[in-house]
C-alpha cells in the first residue's frame, strides 16, 4: 500500500504528490490525465517567476518536477469509488474503473474541475481562439478590445465587472428574464459606462472568421428575433463542476459539489484529504491549486506521523 495516494495529476496533485514524495514515503498518483486542465490552456502568464509558457510546456513540467522523486505515476486511469478505511488507522481503498483497487494510508483528492459549455456552433471550434472560460487568465489579452460574457449569475456578472476595466466594452447574455446575481454586484454592473446587458437571451452561435471569433448571435426570446454582435471575445461564465460525483455520499461536498475542506485541506473523512479546484477553496486558479496540493501533502504527512505504531 501508499503512504499516500492522490487521485489527479493537475497542478494540485503534482504539487502533493512532490511534497510527498520530498518526506521519504511511498506516493502515488493516479489520474484521468495527468496535467489536468492545464493541458487545454494556451498561453499562462500568472504563474508566479514564470513570466510566459503555454499548458502543454507547463503539464510536461509538471510530471517530469514528478516523475524525479520517483513518484508511482498511473497516467489514464479513473477512480470510480472511495472506501474508507474500516477501522480507525486502517487503509483507504480507490476503486479504479478498471477493476483494479489501491490501497493507502492516506488519500488526496486533487480531481480539479471543468468549465459547462454552451454548446451552441462555434464554441469549441473557437475555443481559446476567442472562446475563453477564465477572465483571471485571459482577460489581459482581450485589452481593449470588444467582449462579450455569457451568463448572469454571480460569476459572469463578476466577470463582466472585472473586464470592463480592462477591455473596449463588455456585452452580457443572460437567458433568464433577470440576472441571478447578487443585488451589489448587479448594481455595480449597471454603473459602469462600457456595459450592455441583454436578459431573455439566448446565445445561438459564436461566429468566427479566419480562425479567430469575430461576433455573437443571440435570439431575444421575447420576440423571437435574432441579433448580432461584432466582437473579438467571449467568455462563457455557466458554471464551474468539479468532478466529484464519483464521491457523492462518501465525502461531504458542498451544495456546488466541491469537497469541503478545512483549513489543512482535511475532509469529513479521516486520512483523506483534498485540494484545488474540486474543492470549496475559492479561485481557481493554478498557482491557488498547486498551493493547496502542497498543503494537503503536508498534512497527510503530519496525519502519519501522529499514526499508532503497529
Ligand atoms: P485539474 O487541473 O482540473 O486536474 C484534475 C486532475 O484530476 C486531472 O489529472 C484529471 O484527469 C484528474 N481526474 C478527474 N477526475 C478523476 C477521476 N475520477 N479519477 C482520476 N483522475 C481524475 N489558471 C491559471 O492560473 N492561469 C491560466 O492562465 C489558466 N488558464 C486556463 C485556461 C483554460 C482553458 C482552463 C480550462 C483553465 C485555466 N486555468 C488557468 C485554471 C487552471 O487550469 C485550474 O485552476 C487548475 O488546473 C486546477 O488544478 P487542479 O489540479 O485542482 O485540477
Amino acid at each position: 500500500p501508499y503512504d499516500v495516494l492522490i487521485v489527479g495529476g493537475g497542478p494540485a496533485g503534482a504539487a502533493a504528490a512532490v511534497y510527498a514524495a520530498r518526506k521519504g514515503i511511498r506516493t502515488g498518483v493516479a489520474a484521468e490525465r495527468f496535467g489536468g486542465q492545464v493541458n487545454d490552456t494556451l498561453a499562462i502568464e500568472n504563474y508566479i517567476s514564470v513570466l510566459e509558457t503555454d499548458g502543454p510546456k507547463f503539464a510536461a513540467a509538471l510530471e517530469a518536477h514528478t516523475r524525479a522523486y520517483g513518484v508511482d505515476i498511473m497516467n489514464l486511469q479513473r477512480a470510480d469509488k472511495l472506501i474508507p478505511a474500516a477501522e480507525p488507522g486502517g487503509l483507504i481503498s480507490v476503486q479504479m474503473a478498471n477493476g483494479a483497487t489501491l490501497q493507502s494510508k492516506t488519500v488526496i483528492l486533487s480531481t480539479g474541475a471543468r468549465w459547462r459549455n454552451v454548446n451552441v456552433p462555434g464554441e469549441a471550434e473557437y475555443k481559446n481562439k476567442g472562446v475563453a472560460y477564465c477572465p483571471h487568465c485571459d482577460g489581459p489579452l482581450f485589452k481593449g478590445k470588444r467582449t462579450a460574457v455569457i451568463g448572469g449569475g454571480n460569476s459572469g456578472v463578476e466577470a463582466a465587472i472585472d473586464l470592463a476595466g480592462i477591455v473596449a466594452h463588455v456585452t452580457l447574455i443572460e437567458f433568464a428574464d433577470q440576472l441571478k446575481a447578487d443585488a451589489v454586484l448587479v448594481n455595480k454592473l449597471k454603473s459602469l459606462p462600457n456595459v450592455t446587458i441583454h436578459t431573455n437571451a439566448q446565445t445561438t452561435e459564436i461566429t468566427g472568421a479566419d480562425g479567430k471569433v469575430n461576433g455573437l448571435k443571440y435570439k431575444d426570446r421575447a420576440t423571437n428575433v435574432e441579433h448580432t454582435v461584432q466582437l473579438e471575445g467571449v467568455f462563457v461564465q455557466i458554471g464551474l463542476v468539479p468532478n466529484t460525483e464519483w464521491l457523492k455520499g462518501t465525502v461531504e461536498l458542498s451544495k456546488f459539489g466541491e469537497i469541503m475542506v478545512d483549513s489543512h485541506g482535511r475532509t469529513n473523512i479521516p486520512g483523506v484529504f483534498a485540494a484545488g479546484d474540486c474543492t470549496t477553496v475559492p479561485f481557481k486558479q493554478i498557482v491557488i491549486a498547486a498551493g493547496d496540493g502542497s498543503k494537503a501533502a503536508l498534512s497527510a504527512f503530519d496525519h502519519l506521523i501522529r499514526m499508532p505504531v503497529v
